[in-house]
This record gives structure tokens, C-alpha cells and sequence, in this order.
């Protein structure tokens, strides 16, 4: 994951919280008779070029990039209050 902003591009009001979705392969052997599972191996990590994220207010779920090209786009503006005002 890369260390940017995010911004979500559906609901468009969350940059703070999200879900990265990650995917895992686990092997196991079956009783070719019965169906039951007689062995489970340990899960590993299938590597993905690019993770995808999910907001977690809207429950959107895309590439990493597009909630990083999202807050490009419409980055945060800075709320320094002006004291002339
Ligand atoms: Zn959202």
C-alpha cells in the first residue's frame, strides 16, 4: 500500500477509514470417498500488483489507485481560519 491519500471516489466523504482486501490461497486435501477434509495447509498471501481498498462508510470497493487518484483531484484544503474574517 502506498503511503497517500485517500479519497473516496463514491461517497466521496471519507479519507480516514478504510479496509484493504486481501486475498488468500489455502490448500487442502479432501477423503475422495466421504468429501471430508483431511488436511489443511498453513494460508499464504496471493501477491496482487495493486490491493484493493474498501470504504468503510459507503462500502465501495476499487484498486488502491483510484481512491489515490480521487484525493488528487479534490485534495484537502487546508482550514486555517483567516483572523481578517
Ligand atoms: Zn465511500
Amino acid at each position: 500500500m502506498q503511503e497517500k491519500p485517500y479519497f473516496c471516489p463514491n461517497c466521496r466523504s471519507n479519507r480516514v477509514k478504510f479496509n484493504v482486501i486481501t486475498s488468500y490461497s489455502q490448500s487442502f486435501l479432501k477423503d475422495a470417498l466421504s468429501g471430508s477434509i483431511t488436511e489443511f495447509h498453513d494460508p499464504g498471501v496471493i501477491p496482487e500488483p495493486e490491493p484493493t481498498i474498501q470504504c468503510l462508510i459507503c462500502n465501495f470497493s476499487g484498486n488502491e489507485m483510484r481512491f489515490i487518484k480521487q484525493a488528487e483531484r479534490e485534495p484537502r484544503v487546508n482550514t486555517t481560519p483567516t483572523s481578517f474574517l
